[in-house]
C-alpha cells in the first residue's frame, strides 16, 4: 500500500511541476511577451499542457488512482480527498483525445492575443472565428462525457460542483426582482456622489498605492508580486509564488485600487492554504464560487465599507492628494455610487450582478444552440439596455470587455454571482466571532485574514464549498442574506 502511495506522490510531484511551468508561460504571455512571441509560446503551452494530459490519463496511472480509490479508508485525509478528486477530473479529461486536447491548449492560449488585437481595432469580428471554436470545443469536450445532463449545467459544474442551470435561474430571477425596483427608487432621486472623486491621477501614484493596500491587506511580498496586464488576474505558480496584476487608467484612480483590493483577495487566499498541502493537488481555492468569495469580500464588503475608509483614508490621501478635501462620508458615498454602467469590473454592487445575468444567459444560450457566436455583440448590446438601460457604443465597450472567453473560461461567470452570495454569509459569521467594525476602523486588517485563514483559506482544496460554508455559517449557500444586505446597504446611503 505505502509503496503505491509513494509512487502516486512522485507522479503528483511531476504533475504538480508541469503545471508551475504552465503558470509561468501563461504569465510571461500575459504580461511581458511581445506580439512577436505569442506564438511559440502558445505551442509551448500546447505542447507542455499535452504532457500534463498524458501524465493524467497514463494507464498506469489510472490503475493506480483507481487501486488507491478502493483502498481509500486506509489513506490519510490528505491522501483520501486527492485521490477522490483525481477519480472525477480523470473520468472528464480522458474521453478527449490527446490532439483536441492539445489544439484547445494552444488555441486558448492564443486566443488571448486575438482577443487583445480585436480591443484595439474595436472589432467583435476579429475574435469571432476563435471563440467560434472555443465554444465548439466545449461542447464537443462535454459530449465525450456521455452525460445527459445539460451542457451548460455541467461546465457549471466544473467550477462549482452542484450547480445548475435550475438553480442559477431561479437564483437570478428572485435577484432581478429585488433589486431592480431598488435601482428605480435610487434613479428617481438623481443623486450624485460620484462627482466628488473623479480626478486623474498619475499612474505612478496608483502603482505605489497598490502596493501599500496589499500590504495593508495582508498580502506578503516575499511571496507574490502585483504587475499589469489588460485584464486583472491572480496566477498561482505555487503557495510561495503568487502573483497578481491590475490595470492603471489615470482618470479613473479607483479602478485600478478596487481592481487590487480584488485580486488581493485571491492572492491572500492562495498564500494562506496550509504548508502541508504544498506538494499535493489540494494547494487551491475551494471551488471558484468560494475563490471569488474571497476576492468579493475584500473588494466590497470591506474595501466599500464606511469604516475601512475610516481606518485608511489619512494614509490614501499620502497618494491621492485630492480626497483630503474630502470627508469619510463623502469617499464613502462616492466610491458607492449607484450608476448603470457598462463596464463590469467598474460595477457597482447593485448593478454587478445584471452584469453576470447578460454573460450568463449569453454563455447558456450559445451553449444550448439558441445563439450564435456571430450575433452576440448585437444580443449582448441588447441584454444591456433590458437589465441596465445602456448600450455600449462599440465591442470594447460591450461583449469584448472580459478576459475569460478568449482563456476558455466558459461558465466561470457565475461564480462571481456565488461568490457575492458566500462572501455575505461569511461576514455575517465572522461579525459573530470578531469586531470587524473596529479592526477596520482601527487598521488591523490582519484579524480579518487571520480569521479567513483559519476558517477556509488554510484547507485549500480539503473541505467542498458546502464543508466550508455549513461550518462556518451553519448553512448551505443562501442568497437571502446577500439580498437584505443590499437592501440595508443601499437604503442607509440613499436614505
Ligand atoms: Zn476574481
Amino acid at each position: 500500500m505505502r509503496d503505491k502511495v509513494s509512487i502516486f506522490r512522485e507522479k503528483i510531484k511531476e504533475k504538480k511541476m508541469l503545471d508551475s511551468m504552465l503558470a509561468l508561460l501563461q504569465w510571461d504571455l500575459e504580461t511581458q511577451a511581445p506580439k512577436g512571441g505569442y506564438e511559440l509560446i502558445s505551442k509551448m503551452i500546447g505542447d507542455l499542457s499535452l504532457k500534463s494530459y498524458e501524465l493524467t490519463t497514463n494507464k498506469e496511472f489510472i490503475k493506480l488512482v483507481e487501486n488507491l480509490y478502493k483502498e481509500k479508508e486506509s489513506l490519510d485525509e490528505i491522501e483520501r480527498k486527492e485521490v477522490e478528486i483525481l477519480i472525477e477530473d480523470i473520468e472528464k479529461i480522458k474521453v478527449i483525445p490527446s490532439d483536441e486536447y492539445r489544439l484547445y491548449s494552444e488555441l486558448t492560449a492564443k486566443a488571448q492575443g486575438i482577443w487583445e488585437h480585436a480591443r484595439e481595432k474595436k472589432d467583435f469580428k476579429i475574435f469571432a472565428p476563435v471563440l467560434k471554436e472555443i465554444f465548439e470545443y466545449n461542447k464537443k469536450f462535454i459530449k465525450y462525457r456521455g452525460k445527459d445532463e445539460d451542457v451548460y449545467s455541467q461546465l457549471l459544474c466544473d467550477y462549482e460542483k452542484g450547480m445548475n442551470i435550475e438553480k442559477l435561474d431561479k437564483f437570478f430571477e428572485e435577484l432581478k426582482n429585488e433589486i431592480v425596483p431598488l435601482l428605480k427608487e435610487i434613479e428617481l432621486q438623481k443623486r450624485d456622489f460620484q462627482g466628488k472623486i473623479k480626478f486623474q491621477e498619475s499612474k505612478e501614484k496608483q502603482k505605489e498605492l497598490s502596493k501599500f493596500i496589499l500590504k495593508y491587506l495582508g498580502f506578503d511580498f516575499q511571496r507574490g508580486i502585483i504587475s499589469e496586464s489588460t485584464h486583472p488576474f491572480t496566477l498561482t505558480v505555487n503557495r510561495n509564488d503568487v502573483r497578481l496584476t491590475t490595470k492603471y487608467i489615470e482618470e479613473l484612480p479607483f479602478s485600478s485600487l478596487y481592481s487590487s483590493i480584488h485580486e488581493g483577495g485571491h492572492g491572500i487566499y492562495e498564500q494562506g492554504v496550509e504548508n502541508v498541502l504544498e506538494e499535493t493537488i489540494l494547494a487551491d481555492g475551494s471551488s471558484m464560487g468560494i475563490h471569488e468569495s474571497q476576492s468579493r469580500f475584500y473588494e466590497n464588503i470591506i474595501g466599500r465599507s464606511e469604516e475601512f475608509w475610516s481606518g485608511i483614508k489619512d494614509k490614501v490621501e499620502n497618494y491621492y492628494p485630492n480626497l483630503k478635501k474630502l470627508s469619510v462620508k463623502e469617499v464613502y458615498k462616492g466610491i458607492n455610487q449607484v450608476e448603470k454602467s457598462l463596464i463590469r469590473v467598474e460595477a457597482d454592487e447593485l448593478t454587478y450582478s445584471l452584469h453576470i445575468m447578460v454573460r450568463y444567459e449569453i454563455e447558456k444560450g450559445i451553449m444550448n444552440g439558441k445563439y450564435n457566436v456571430d450575433e452576440l455583440p448585437q444580443i449582448w448590446n441588447e441584454k444591456m439596455m433590458e437589465y441596465l438601460g445602456v448600450e455600449p457604443k462599440d465591442d470594447v465597450e460591450g461583449v469584448l470587455q472580459d478576459v475569460h472567453w478568449s482563456c476558455g473560461l466558459i461558465g466561470y461567470f457565475p461564480s462571481y454571482a456565488l461568490g457575492n452570495v458566500y462572501s455575505v454569509q461569511i461576514y455575517e459569521a465572522m461579525k459573530k466571532d470578531i469586531n470587524v467594525e473596529g479592526a477596520l476602523e482601527r487598521g488591523e486588517l490582519i484579524k480579518i485574514k487571520e480569521w479567513l485563514g483559519e476558517k477556509i483559506h488554510k484547507y485549500g482544496k480539503l473541505k467542498t464549498p458546502k464543508e466550508i460554508i455549513i461550518n462556518i455559517c451553519g448553512e448551505d449557500l443562501n442568497s437571502k442574506y446577500y439580498i437584505e444586505y443590499l437592501k440595508n446597504k443601499y437604503r442607509e446611503i440613499y436614505n
